[in-house]
């Protein structure tokens, strides 16, 4: 059984169709890709299966039950953690304090928090950071944060969009590595235009256009695919 389907999403804002029909197969315990030109409606789609947005049409199944009418923090509850392209973090709160926040929608002993905080901000590379304030990282170190923040969650899916954005090479790199560690653990759905962190890390990759999926296989298909080629020649 897929951990996530989507069946038909469909959203329009105005008369600018976001996501159109879009069905999608995220599969337990891989690493799947969403790419697209800029504004083919990605952000939009996983701002539906998080639950930020509500569709027009569609439905939205989390290990076959329909979610589709669950809030965001329900889905948070259910194990869909979502990290957002715009930072998220709490500047003024420690890194230890802004994990202890993120943890409280799976964890309430503190015991066994402070143990997946710890662990969530060691898998990043954060840990002999805890006790600085999140705002006076560099921007690259709040971005693995943020990953940090979506893993104490514990999710079964965990959502990044675009998370190595504005990340150096070397980060870069280390968010590659970052991902091979959390590959099984976690299921992955992943927002990226970099093409080398795509191909690298993605079991399946799905494209949208327009709003529109274009094509859904794994990287070597991807790469044959006309369509996808026409859609990134054609910008
Ligand atoms: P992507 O993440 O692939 O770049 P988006 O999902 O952000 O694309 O956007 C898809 C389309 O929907 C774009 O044309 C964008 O301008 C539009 N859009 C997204 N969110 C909104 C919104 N809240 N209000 C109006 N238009 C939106
Ligand atoms: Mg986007």
């Amino acid at each position: 059984m897929a951990l996530l389907e989507a069946h038909g999403l469909n959203k329009a804002f105005g008369g600018l169709t976001a996501t159109d029909n879009v069905d999608l197969m995220v599969e337990p315990g891989t690493v799947h890709a969403l790419i697209g030109p800029n504004g083919a409606g990605k952000s939009t789609l996983v701002n539906l299966l998080s639950g930020r947005i509500p569709p027009d049409a569609g439905r939205i199944l989390l290990q076959g039950h329909d979610i589709s009418h669950e809030p965001a923090h329900r889905r948070v509850q259910l194990g869909i953690a979502y990290t957002f392209q715009i930072t998220s973090i709490f500047p003024n709160m420690t890194l230890e304090a802004n994990g202890e926040l993120a943890a409280m929608v799976r964890h309430n002993d503190p015991a066994s928090t402070e143990h997946a905080v710890a662990k969530a901000l060691d898998a990043v590379g954060l840990l002999d950071r805890r006790a600085q304030l999140a705002g006076d990282l560099a921007y690259g170190h709040q971005r693995l944060l943020e990953i940090a923040l979506g893993i104490v969650q514990q999710p079964s899916l965990l959502i990044l969009d675009e998370p190595t954005q504005g990340l150096g090479d070397a980060e870069v790199r280390w968010f590659i590595d970052l991902l091979g560690q959390l590959r099984g653990d976690t299921t992955l759905l992943l927002i990226e235009h970099n093409m080398d962190v795509v191909m690298a890390v993605a079991d399946t990759i799905t494209v949208l256009q327009f709003g529109r999926v274009i094509a859904t296989g794994n990287p070597d298909a991807i790469q044959r695919n006309a369509a996808v080629q026409a859609a990134y020649l054609g910008g």
